[in-house]
C-alpha cells in the first residue's frame, strides 16, 4: 500500500483524511476550530513509522512546548506510556536538549527522529509540515489526526516462528489480566513516577507469564508455594535486571496480588503476599548473586570464541557479547536507545577476560556439560577447583594444547581425587572420544602442575 494514501481521521471533525492532504485539512480545520490565537505559530508535526509508514498521526503543537511534552504523547500513543524516555535525533545527527522550545528547535520542513525502548523498540520518522496560527487549548501538544491503522502495530514484528508462539501465549496472558496489570501500573507511575511504573512493568509482566507459562497454572489457581517457586526459580533468573528492579520486584508484586484481590481474580491473596515477602531474601540473593552473571558471561565469551572472535580484540569481544544479550532477551538489535541501556547494565559487571581466562571458562565448560551429562554434577566442583589451579599456574598450561584433551585429563583427574570408580573413569574416554592412555598421559602432565596434595591418588 502506497504511504501517502493511508487513510485517517481527523480527530476534530471526525471526518476521514488521507494522508496525501492531511496538511490543507488540518490547516482549515484548525482555522475553524475556535481555539485562541498564539503570539507565536503552533508547529504541525507529523509523526510516522519507520518500518509501517501507514501508523501515522498529526499534532499541534504550541511553539514554547517541548520535546519532553512530545514524548510524553508519542509514548502514550504508541506505547500506553509506560516506556522510559526515548531520545529524538535531529539533522546533526546528535542527541538535543529536551527542554528548548520547540519553536527555537524546529521549523517548516525539518525533519528529525525518535526512539524509544518500551519493552519492545519503537522508531519513528518526525516532520514539520506546517504551522498554523491557533494554540491548543488544554495541553501544549495536542493530536489532531490519526491513521486508521492502529499505532501499536509500528513495533517490531517476531523474528522466528518460535518467537511469534511465545508472544502469541504472553499476549494471551497478558489480555487475561489486562485490566489488573493496567491499573498497576498506572498507580505505579502515579505514586512513584514513570521510570518506577517502566521498572514495574518488567516485574508484573514476567511474573505473570511465568506464574501462567510454564507453570501452567490459571490466575484462579495461584498460590503461595507456585508464587515462591516462580519467584526463586524463575524471576530469580533474570541475566541482567535494571536498576531498582531486584529492590522493587517484591514490593511492586505483592501490590499487583492486592490489585487481583481487589477484582475477585484470585482466592489466596494472603497466602501469596505470604509466601513472596517470605521468600524476599532468598530471591534478593539469587538474583544479586555475581556467580550467576559471571556464568552467563562465561558462556557467551566461549561461545564468541567458537564463533572465531580474536579474544585479544577487546572491542570485538564486547560487540560479540552485546549482541548476544540483546537476543537472548529478545529486543531489536539495530535500535540504538537499546544498545546504549545495554551498555550502561553490562558496564561496570563485565570484566572482559584474557584470552588465557576464555580458554580456561572453555575448557571447564566441556567439563561441566560431562558431568551434568553423565548424572555426576557433583563432580563439577571438583573441576572447577582444578581449572583454577591450572589457570593461575605462571606457566599457564592450559593456553596450549587441545582443549577437550585438557577437558577430559580434568575430569579423569577429578574423578580419581573423588575416589570414584573404574567405570566412572572408563566413561570419560567414551565420552570424549579419546583413548585412555592419552588421557592418563595428559593426566600425568596435569598434576606437575599442581600443589601436592594429600590424598590424591596419581
Ligand atoms: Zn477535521
Amino acid at each position: 500500500m502506497a504511504p501517502r494514501s493511508v487513510p485517517g481521521t481527523c480527530l476534530l471533525c471526525r471526518e476521514p483524511v488521507k494522508k496525501r492532504g492531511v496538511l490543507r485539512h488540518v490547516e482549515e480545520c484548525l482555522a475553524s476550530s475556535g481555539w485562541p490565537a498564539g503570539e507565536k505559530p503552533s508547529l504541525l508535526i507529523r509523526v510516522q513509522g519507520r518500518r509501517d509508514p501507514s501508523c501515522w498521526l498529526v499534532v499541534v503543537a504550541r511553539a514554547d512546548a517541548t520535546l519532553e511534552d512530545l514524548d510524553a504523547l508519542i509514548r502514550d500513543a504508541w506505547s500506553e506510556g509506560y516506556g522510559r524516555m526515548g531520545a529524538f535525533t535531529l539533522g546533526s545527527g546528535e542527541e538535543t536538549g529536551t527542554a528548548i522550545p520547540l519553536g527555537r528547535l524546529l521549523s517548516p520542513g525539518t525533519a528529525f527522529s525518535y526512539e524509544c525502548n518500551a519493552g519492545q523498540a519503537t522508531r519513528l520518522d518526525l516532520k514539520v509540515i506546517g504551522t498554523a496560527p491557533v494554540l491548543p487549548p488544554k495541553s501544549p501538544i495536542c493530536p489532531v489526526v490519526r491513521s486508521t491503522s492502529p499505532l501499536i502495530a509500528c513495533l517490531r514484528g517476531p523474528r522466528s516462528p518460535e518467537e511469534a508462539k511465545a508472544w502469541k501465549a504472553m499476549d494471551a496472558i497478558c489480555d487475561d489480566l489486562d485490566p489488573e496489570i493496567r491499573r498497576t501500573l498506572e498507580q505505579e507511575r502515579r505514586e512513584r513516577g514513570d521510570y518506577a511504573a517502566s521498572i514495574a512493568k518488567d516485574i508484573v509482566i514476567p511474573f505473570c507469564v511465568y506464574m501462567c507459562g510454564p507453570h501452567g497454572r490459571a490466575v484462579g489457581d495461584w498460590d503461595g508455594p507456585l508464587a515462591k517457586a516462580c519467584l526463586l526459580q524463575d524471576m530469580a533468573e533474570n541475566p541482567l535486571p535494571a536498576t531498582g528492579w531486584v529492590e522493587n520486584a517484591v514490593p511492586v508484586l505483592c501490590r499487583f496480588v492486592t490489585c487481583l484481590q481487589e477484582s475477585g481474580r484470585i482466592r489466596d491473596a494472603d497466602g501469596i503476599i505470604a509466601a513472596l515477602t517470605g521468600a524476599e531474601a532468598a530471591f534478593r540473593k539469587a538474583a544479586t548473586n555475581p556467580e550467576k552473571f559471571r556464568k552467563l558471561s562465561r558462556r557467551l565469551f566461549a561461545q564468541a570464541l567458537d564463533a572465531g572472535v580474536n579474544p585479544d580484540d577487546r572491542n570485538g569481544l564486547m560487540a560479540y557479547l552485546m549482541q548476544e544479550v540483546i537476543l537472548m532477551l529478545g529486543l531489536d538489535p539495530d535500535n540504538e536507545i537499546v544498545r546504549r541501556e545495554l551498555a550502561d547494565l553490562v558496564q561496570g559487571r563485565v570484566r572482559l577476560p584474557t584470552a588465557g581466562e576464555m580458554r580456561a571458562d572453555r575448557i571447564l565448560l566441556i567439563c561441566e556439560e560431562f558431568c551434568s551429562r553423565c548424572g555426576i554434577p557433583a563432580l563439577a566442583e571438583d573441576c572447577s577447583r582444578l581449572v583454577d589451579a591450572l589457570a593461575a599456574h605462571p606457566a599457564a598450561p592450559l593456553t596450549r594444547g587441545d582443549a577437550v584433551l585438557w577437558s577430559a585429563a580434568i575430569v579423569y583427574a577429578a574423578s580419581q581425587d573423588a575416589g570414584l570408580t573404574r567405570e566412572a573413569k572408563a566413561m570419560v574416554g567414551g565420552f570424549f572420544g579419546l583413548e585412555t592412555t592419552s588421557i592418563r598421559n595428559k593426566v600425568r602432565a596435569l598434576r606437575k602442575y599442581l600443589p601436592k596434595e594429600p590424598g590424591a591418588r596419581g
